[in-house]
């Protein structure tokens, strides 16, 4: 059964001035799109056909790195549209612990994400995530996902350029500030860390 591209939980212009609706009719629109596309052709008539994205991305991990990489990164903007919201939405009072105990404080964790995001040369993601308990900063290469890795991803923030070309040019500081400001959805964070496994594209 081919995968449909998931629709926004916001409309295309709830992200600006961090996200324009211009950024996301190319990066939604055309790239998602793509990885979407790819791997539902990479898929059709295989034993992957009915299979979901979870166990593709899984199973082609170091075997199929062409669907892989299509997999990951269809699960990648999935869960990075979820991870932005209009306005910044707050942590449960679990979350908020979690980043005090592991951060010192809310801003303190901006701040080291916005540093891991700008130091993560060329293309790739970088991500808040939990395992055993405890939080952290992750970073994944080109397509790779936290999705089947053993962390549970909480929020991520895609540090490609087609992420931000449009909006700030070659100003990767900019958008990460303003999207880890500004947008990020901790409420979106808060479930995640209270279901305790990795979220599921839908
Ligand atoms: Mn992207």
């Amino acid at each position: 059964m081919a995968f449909a591209l998931m629709s926004l939980p916001y409309a295309d212009d709830a992200l600006e001035p961090a996200v324009s609706a211009n950024t996301l009719s190319f990066h939604y629109g055309k790239h998602h799109q793509a990885y979407i596309d790819k791997m539902n052709a990479a898929i059709d008539g295989t034993d992957h056909a009915d299979a979901s994205m979870e166990a593709i991305v899984a199973a082609a991990r170091g075997s199929n790195q062409g669907l892989f990489n299509n997999a990951a990164q269809s699960w990648n903007h999935g869960f990075y549209w979820h991870s932005m919201a209009a306005s910044e939405t707050a942590p449960s009072s679990d979350l908020a612990a979690k980043i005090d105990e592991a951060f010192g404080s809310m801003a303190e964790f901006k701040e080291q994400l916005k540093a891991r995001g700008l130091g993560h040369f060329a293309s790739g993601w970088v991500w808040l995530a939990e395992k055993d308990g405890k939080l952290s900063i992750e970073e994944t290469h080109d397509g790779d996902t936290l999705a089947d890795s053993g962390f549970n991803p909480l929020l991520t923030v895609d540090v490609w350029e087609h992420a931000y070309y449009l909006d700030h040019q070659n100003a990767r500081p900019a958008y990460l500030a303003a999207v880890i400001d500004h947008k990020l959805n901790f409420a979106f964070a808060s479930e995640n860390l209270a279901r305790g496994t990795a979220w599921v594209y839908a």
